[in-house]
């Protein structure tokens, strides 16, 4: 069947007449006046531009590049294409290089053109500026979340959006806002985890760093940041990318959504959109998660990107457009204001032209469209600026850059176990450093990085230190013997793998004070990184098993995109550190922990599975612990995870006393202020992060999860230093969503949990439904 003409009911209309106020909107009113129908629907495409340059190939990153005029004059003039994304076979290039690129772009777009109107250029910069060389690399975004460390994140964006536009890129597809609790999924390294409000606290500093505080994207060291991938993109079913999944309302808005709800509070220009189908409608395709939620009840002014060739999708893939021309019509009245195309244009455009002409999208909904990616570009001062000189960016890898990539790189390594304080080694040991990630610049950085999987990252590894190169630097080569024992093979599938002397590996840990092992899985994202099986691999568990047998003090470095399970090796590791994709720093400030130069103070962000079927997220429901605590004969509980969120161990211990609420019973309108002392009982000085929890313990509507996360804060303090650390939570933030998809406030006892102390309470007053 095909699908039905556009009605009035399922098109965006939002917007239609917004009055012209100020000198931009009249401006931009001004231009649509005079657009022809043709000029509106190439700014709502967005290509990339491929090999063209002379000498150019996908395998020569600094080839002189120089885009085909004929290529760009037949996309920007005769289609009139409004925005770029990846040009240049997605390769890293230096600002310069950039500069070279996006000029050319820029003036066909701008003196060759009848509106003489800039094009906007995306790329991926998702930790750091990953393709640009020499651009300064943080962790992923999932170290992030574990370095739990708001002004790092925002510091990293702040230079991830200096470099970028020292590119002369304004826009970057970042953060990811996603709601990660799926250990098997292949993008969890893109987020901040499986927390809902970490996700929103982290991903609001994200924001304000590529945006500025006031979203003053027009200032040259900032970028208009892009959400993604709106909704529930990385809960699939199958654990794999672009599968299908069944969402219910309830959970979409109560774990799914706040995150996308505080970023665009915060200001944030654009949003990219869920590549999946949720409930048997592709997202690409659905008017009320794009237009009725997100521009009417969020009230999302900005621009609505689709992701990687969605719409064409809608018809080759999720069969619910019969013909490309009815995928256009679906995508643009469901509330898609711009369309990730990448190559083939032509179908969109005069496919688009022609639905409009014959009254199945309406004008209006393409002069919103417009209207929504011209303000981006005027906030952007693109008209005024299209490009950046690279000179004006002194700072561009600079020292101070690197030290604070290298210091986000320290926070975010979290210490799973240390068995008899195995660790810190000391500096006068002899190790054997061994495994398949030991000596990797691409495993360090993950993907996008120089190029979409991260396999070209060795290009540029000569200034960074591999893991290996890292602890010969800090304690001497002389007393570090390296043999792989395991090796990925770079030229094949990402996750094959080989013995590589594991013998040898064995024999030389006979001869060494300590074992660095170093295992995880090779680097991949999107449909590439599709596993079957979560375990970490058979040989990589060989290679451990026959190390612990040495006898010698095993240290097991994971350095992964997903929480890989450990379980048939991990009681016979004597400590366990977790790196995630600490970037071109990590290397160094793995070895400053190892050898006890940082004390690390990184907590999971997930929790960390110990079954591959048993992968039951930290928000879980009671049912989920409750045959243990029964006791029933012979059931181990569902809920048992190897490591739980905010887990990480310290070189330091802490203390936590005197939980205090100044009262046991509160009214809905008062605020509950809450406070803890704070003690290193330790002998060094360490960072805790201090993770305020509450549970509702009766809730009328909905099985309330067991614990949520409602507040945390980094605290440094030196050896027996005390402090007392207050927060205040308001009734809100006890609330949840219930049956019917409503946000309810409800009297009734709750608790709250910091560190090991608890405390009751009581809220009062009558409930509110209906708040969102
Ligand atoms: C990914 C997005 C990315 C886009 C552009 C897609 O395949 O899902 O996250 O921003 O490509 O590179």
């Amino acid at each position: 069947q095909k699908p039905a003409a556009a009605t009035s009911e399922d098109t965006a209309t939002t917007e239609q007449a917004a009055p012209a106020t100020s000198e931009v909107d009249r401006k931009i009113e001004d231009l649509i006046s005079k657009m022809t129908l043709e000029e509106k629907v190439g700014q709502m495409a967005q290509i990339t531009l491929d090999v063209v340059g002379k000498g150019e190939n996908r395998f020569s990153s600094f080839e002189p590049l120089v885009l085909d005029t004929v290529e760009l004059r037949k996309a920007l003039i005769d289609y009139k294409i409004g925005s770029v994304l990846n040009t240049a076979n997605n390769r890293a290039r230096t600002p310069e290089k950039w500069f070279e690129i996006i000029s050319q772009i820029q003036d066909m777009a701008m003196n060759k053109s009848r509106m003489k109107i800039p094009v906007i250029y995306g790329v991926d910069q998702i930790h750091g500026a990953t393709y640009t060389a020499g651009g300064t690399m943080f962790p992923q975004q999932i170290g992030q979340g574990a370095s739990r460390n708001r002004e790092l994140v925002r510091r990293g964006a702040e230079i991830t959006a200096y470099e970028t536009r020292a590119s002369s890129i304004p826009w970057n597809f970042s953060p990811v806002l996603d709601f990660s609790p799926d250990p098997q999924f292949s993008r969890q390294f893109e987020t901040f985890g499986e927390d809902p409000y970490l996700i929103s606290e982290l991903g609001v500093e994200l924001i304000n760093g590529y945006e500025g505080d006031n979203n003053d994207i027009g200032h040259p060291e900032h970028v208009a940041s892009c959400m993604k991938h709106f909704l529930g993109y990385q809960v699939p079913s199958s654990g794999k990318d672009r599968t299908p999944t069944y969402i219910p309302e309830t959970a979409l808005r109560e774990y799914h959504l706040p995150p996308f709800k505080a970023a665009i509070e915060a200001g944030s220009h654009t949003i990219m959109i869920n590549s999946g189908i949720i409930n048997g409608v592709p997202v690409h395709a659905n008017p009320d998660i794009l237009t009725k939620l997100l521009k009417e009840e969020l009230g999302f002014k900005g621009l609505v990107v689709t992701d990687w060739g969605d719409i064409e999708y809608l018809h080759t893939r999720d069969k619910i457009a019969p013909t490309m021309k009815d995928a256009i019509m679906l995508a643009i009245n469901a509330g898609v204001d711009m369309s990730m195309i990448a190559y083939n244009y032509e179908p969109f455009c005069n496919g688009l032209v022609e639905l409009v002409k014959e009254g199945k999208v309406k004008q209006e909904r393409i002069d919103d469209a417009v209207r929504r990616i011209l303000r981006v570009k005027y906030a952007l001062n693109l008209f005024e600026k299209p490009t950046t000189n690279p000179k004006d960016y002194p700072k561009f890898g600079s020292k101070e850059f690197e030290d604070a990539a290298y210091q986000m790189a320290a926070e975010s390594i979290t210490l799973l176990k240390n068995e008899k304080n195995v660790l810190p080694l000391k500096k006068g040991m002899k190790v054997l450093v061994t495994g398949p990630n030991a000596n990797s610049m691409r495993t360090l950085n993950g993907a996008w990085t120089y190029s979409w999987q991260g396999e070209k990252v060795e290009e540029f590894a000569g200034k960074y230190n591999t893991i290996l190169e890292a602890v010969q630097k800090e304690i001497g080569a002389e007393n570090v013997t390296y043999v792989p024992g395991v090796s990925y093979k770079m030229d094949g599938f990402y996750y094959e793998e080989s013995a590589d002397k594991m013998n040898n590996a064995v024999a030389a840990a006979k001869n060494v004070d300590a074992i660095i092992l170093c295992l995880g899985e090779n680097t991949s994202t999107e449909t590439p990184g599709n596993i079957n099986d979560i375990y970490i691999s058979e040989l990589q568990t060989e290679l451990a098993r026959k190390l612990a047998q040495t006898g010698k003090p095993v240290i097991l470095v994971l350095n992964e995109g997903r929480p890989r399970v450990i379980s048939r090796f991990e009681r016979d590791m004597d400590g366990i550190v977790q790196i995630y994709q600490p970037g071109n720093y990590g290397g160094d400030a793995l070895a400053d922990v190892l050898f006890g130069d940082v004390n690390p103070s990184g907590k999971l962000p997930y929790n960390y599975p110990r079954y591959p079927n048993a992968l039951v997220p930290f928000i879980h429901k009671p049912s989920a612990e409750q045959r243990k605590a029964e006791g029933v004969y012979n059931y181990e509980a569902d809920y048992n995870p190897q490591y739980e969120f905010g887990h990480g161990l310290s070189y330091t211990t802490f203390k936590y006393a005197d939980l205090t609420l100044p009262k046991e019973s509160f009214n809905m309108d008062e605020p509950i202020n809450v406070s803890v002392q704070l003690t290193n009982t330790g002998k060094r000085e360490g960072k805790e992060v201090v993770h305020l929890y509450t549970s509702d313990l009766y809730a009328s509507e909905i099985t309330p999860d067991v614990k949520r996360l409602r507040r945390f804060e980094k605290i440094n303090l030196k050896a027996g230093e005390s402090k007392t650390v207050s927060f205040t939570l308001t009734a809100d933030d006890l609330s949840y969503i219930n049956r019917t998809g409503k946000r309810i406030t409800e009297a009734g006892e709750f608790e709250i949990r910091i560190g090991d102390q608890v405390k009751k309470f009581t809220l009062t007053g009558s409930n509110t439904i209906g708040k969102n």
